[in-house]
């Protein structure tokens, strides 16, 4: 606590005023440009690794950056995620959500755990809320996972996004660069965009090409970054080399 609180002097000392004067004009004029979706893993810092600042985006947080699929819910969206998504899409407009994972990903790494029956038994979600979430919301991308392992890591994984029809393939570390519980956490990032599509109240706006889902990767042992190009197939490293093609991508597929 005390690095927070001496934390919190120095932002007063350093960025107080300059904060104050951007929240002002974002009051006036807010347009935020994405909802991005991360891990609450302590090491992963979007505004500072994406360069955003006040007004930029909106941030939802939890472990394993999960949007829970909508049949999780019966009647009501009683959940922080397609809470925030509404908040952030609709009711804000936002035309861009990202999902973001990394590497070495603590909930990914028991994701991987739960393959194993008895680690995921009903008595250990019980006992563990964090073995629960993953195992309730991560099974579908084990599932593709073991589709991977089966074709042992080389055949394309098919995924839905924004709609049923809008399919796309992905090669999973077709280079073999990550850790079996890497490659699992890059499958879970695509497996949430079709997540994200199930929500009924984002149907139209996803059908009319005026909202794009995106995801992102980020290796905590380099402090790379991937984007997931559909052209390319696979996640592929943002740096001088792809920065215009990338681009280039973003501005064909989704404007
Ligand atoms: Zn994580």
């Amino acid at each position: 606590m005390n690095r927070i609180l001496r934390g919190i002097m120095k932002y007063r000392e350093v960025q107080k005023v300059e904060m104050v004067k951007q929240f002002l004009k974002v009051k006036d004029h807010p347009t935020p440009k994405a909802v991005f979706f991360t891990c609450i893993d302590s090491r992963m810092i979007p505004t500072r690794f994406t360069q955003t600042n006040v007004g930029d985006m909106f941030i939802v947080r939890n472990a394993g950056n999960i949007i829970p699929h909508s049949h999780h819910f019966l009647d009501e969206l009683t959940s922080n995620e397609p809470a925030a998504l509404e908040l952030g899409c609709v009711i804000n407009d936002i035309r861009h959500i990202i999902v973001c994972g990394h590497s070495d990903c603590k909930a990914i790494n028991l994701l991987y755990k739960l393959q194993d029956e008895n680690s995921s038994s009903q008595e250990n979600r019980r006992l563990s809320s964090l073995c629960s979430w993953m195992h309730t919301h991560g099974s579908p991308s084990l599932e593709k996972f073991q589709q991977l392992q089966i074709a042992d890591y080389t055949k394309p994984l098919i995924f839905q996004a924004e709609t049923p029809m809008r399919k796309f393939v992905a090669y999973i570390d077709p280079d073999n660069k990550f850790a079996v519980e890497d490659k699992l956490s890059q499958i879970h990032t695509l497996q949430q965009l079709q997540n994200i599509a199930s929500y009924g109240f984002l149907k139209k706006r996803l059908e009319k090409h005026q909202l794009h889902i995106h995801a992102l990767w980020f290796d905590i042992y380099t402090g790379e970054i991937y984007y997931f190009s559909r052209a390319a197939k696979t996640f592929v490293i943002i740096d001088e080399g792809n920065i215009e093609k990338l681009l280039e991508e973003v501005e064909d597929y989704y404007s």
